[in-house]
C-alpha cells in the first residue's frame, strides 16, 4: 500500500495552541471572502448591528456580480473582486462611478486578500478559498475561519503560516468555536478528548434504502441549519462532521484519538471538552452562526448579536445517539484519510467537492458522493500516489489531481 502520509506531526505538546488569549482587542477593518454567501451574509448582519464599529476593505465574491457590487456599495468597501473573470464587465458597470475599484480573477483575490486590515473572514467554499486566505495570513492581524477546506486540504502548512506570521486565528465553524471557548488556556496534557456534536442531518432517521433514493431537494432540508449548499449536502451526508474533525485536529492540541463526534440533534450544544478530571466544559447557543462569527470578530470580549437567547425550559429536551458509519459511510472516509494524513484529506476534499457539485447538478444517487470519495482514495493509493504536501502548490496540484480522478470514478458509472 502506498504511503500518503508526510513527517509526524508535532506532539500536542510541542506546538504554542493556535488558539492562546491575546491582548488585541476590537476589529476595525475587515475584508470578507465570500461576501455574498450564507457567512459573509451573516457577517454582514453584524456589521449592520453595530453601526460605526466596522469598516469594510474589500468584499469578493465567485460568479454573483450584481450582488457582490450593491453590497461593496452598502458597505462602502474600497474594492470588490469576482472570481469569474466573465462577470468582470457586470461589475465594473455596477460600480461605474462609486470610486470603488471592481477586479476580477485569482489573482485579483490574492490582492485583495493581501490588504493589511485587522481581520480577514474567510467564507468562501471550497479549497477555492485556499490562496486567498493563504495570502491573507500573511497580512491581517486575525483570520475568522469558516472555510474549514483550508484546514483539511492544507493543516499543516496553514497552522504553520498561522504561527510565522502570528495571526489570531479564530474558528467560525460552530463546534470548533464551542471547542475554542470550552477550552480556553486549558493545558494539553489536562484535556481527554473533544466531542462534536453533529445534528445528523435530514437523512438522521432514514433507513439506507431511503438515502439511496434521497433528492436533491430532500438533501438541501436541513433540520436545524440555513446554510450554502454545498456544505448543506455534505451534512446530510455526514462528510461535514468528517471534515470539521479534520479541522478540529489542526486547531486543537489533540491527537486523533482524542476526537469524538455525537448526534445530537436539536444543535444545541455545539462541542464538548472532556478535561482529564472528569469535567466537561461545552457551549451551547441556538444554532445560528451569528453567534460564532460574533465572537470571531469581538474576542476577547464579546458583542451583541442579532440572534435568539436560548431557552432551555423551551427547548425542553436534548438528545444524544452514537454516530451510524453504515448508512453515513463519509464520516468513516474521513476518519481514514484523517488517519492517513499526507495527501489524503486534500485528495478526499477534491473528490467530494466534484460529487456534490455531480448530485447538485441533478441526477446522481446520493450514496454515489461518498463511493466516489472512497474509490478516489483508492486509486490514488494504487497508482502509488505518495505527493509531497510541503506547500501550498503541492496542495493545489493534489487537489487537481483529486478532481480529475473523481471525474473518471463518475464518468465510468455512467
Ligand atoms: P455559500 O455557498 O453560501 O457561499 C460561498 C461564498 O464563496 C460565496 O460568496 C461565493 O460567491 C464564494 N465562492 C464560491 N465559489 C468560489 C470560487 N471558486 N472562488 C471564489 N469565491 C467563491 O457557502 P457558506 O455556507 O457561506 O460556506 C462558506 C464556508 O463556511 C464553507 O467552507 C463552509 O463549510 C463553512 N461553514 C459554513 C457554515 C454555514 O452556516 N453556512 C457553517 C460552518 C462552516
Ligand atoms: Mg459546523
Amino acid at each position: 500500500m502506498a504511503d500518503l502520509t508526510t513527517a509526524a506531526r508535532p506532539s500536542a505538546t510541542d506546538a504554542p495552541p493556535a488558539w492562546q488569549p491575546s491582548t488585541e482587542t476590537g476589529v476595525r477593518s475587515l475584508t470578507i471572502l465570500g461576501a455574498t454567501g450564507s457567512i459573509g451574509t451573516s457577517t454582514l448582519s453584524l456589521v449592520d448591528h453595530h453601526p460605526g464599529r466596522f469598516e469594510v476593505e474589500a468584499v469578493t465574491a465567485g460568479s454573483n456580480a450584481n450582488e457582490l457590487a450593491q453590497i461593496a456599495i452598502k458597505y462602502g468597501a474600497n474594492r470588490a473582486v469576482i472570481a469569474d473573470e466573465t462577470r468582470y464587465p457586470a461589475l465594473k458597470d455596477a460600480l461605474a462611478g462609486t470610486g470603488i475599484k471592481a477586479m476580477a480573477g485569482q489573482q485579483a483575490m490574492i490582492e485583495a486578500a493581501s490588504v493589511p486590515v485587522d481581520c480577514v473572514m474567510a467564507a468562501i467554499v471550497g479549497a477555492a478559498g485556499l490562496p486567498p486566505a493563504f495570502a491573507a495570513l500573511q497580512h491581517s492581524s486575525r483570520m475568522g475561519l469558516a472555510n474549514k477546506e483550508c484546514l483539511v486540504c492544507a493543516g499543516d502548512i496553514f497552522m504553520k503560516e498561522v504561527k510565522r506570521h502570528d495571526v489570531e486565528l479564530l474558528p467560525v465553524d460552530s463546534e470548533h468555536s464551542a471547542a475554542f471557548q470550552a477550552l480556553s488556556d486549558a493545558p494539553a496534557d489536562t484535556i481527554d478528548k473533544i466531542t462534536l456534536t453533529a445534528s445528523g442531518g435530514p437523512f438522521r432517521s432514514w433507513t439506507a434504502d431511503q438515502i439511496s433514493k434521497a433528492t436533491r431537494d430532500e438533501a438541501l432540508k436541513h433540520p436545524n441549519w440555513s446554510m450554502g449548499a454545498k456544505i448543506t449536502i455534505d451534512s446530510a451526508s455526514m462528510m461535514n462532521k468528517g471534515l470539521e474533525l479534520i479541522e478540529a485536529y489542526h486547531l486543537f492540541p489533540v491527537e486523533v484519538d482524542q476526537l469524538d463526534v455525537v448526534v445530537h440533534p436539536q444543535s444545541i450544544i455545539h462541542c464538548l471538552v472532556s478535561y482529564c478530571d472528569g469535567s466537561v466544559l461545552a457551549q451551547l447557543s441556538e444554532p445560528d452562526m451569528r453567534t460564532p462569527i460574533a465572537l470571531a470578530l469581538s474576542w476577547p470580549t464579546r458583542i451583541a448579536a442579532p440572534t435568539k437567547q436560548l431557552d432551555l425550559a423551551k427547548t425542553g429536551t436534548l438528545t444524544f445517539e452514537a454516530p451510524d458509519e453504515k448508512r453515513f459511510p463519509a464520516l468513516r472516509i474521513a476518519k481514514e484519510a484523517l488517519r492517513r494524513g499526507g495527501s489524503a484529506p486534500a485528495l478526499m476534499n477534491a473528490a467530494n467537492e466534484v460529487a456534490v457539485a455531480r448530485f447538485l447538478e441533478g441526477g446522481l444517487p446520493f450514496p454515489v458522493i461518498a463511493q466516489t470519495v472512497e474509490q478516489v482514495l483508492e486509486d490514488a493509493e494504487r497508482a502509488g500516489l505518495t505527493a509531497e504536501v510541503g506547500t501550498l502548490d503541492d496542495i493545489i496540484a493534489v487537489d487537481t489531481h483529486g478532481r480529475r480522478l473523481a471525474a473518471s470514478v463518475l464518468e465510468k458509472r455512467t
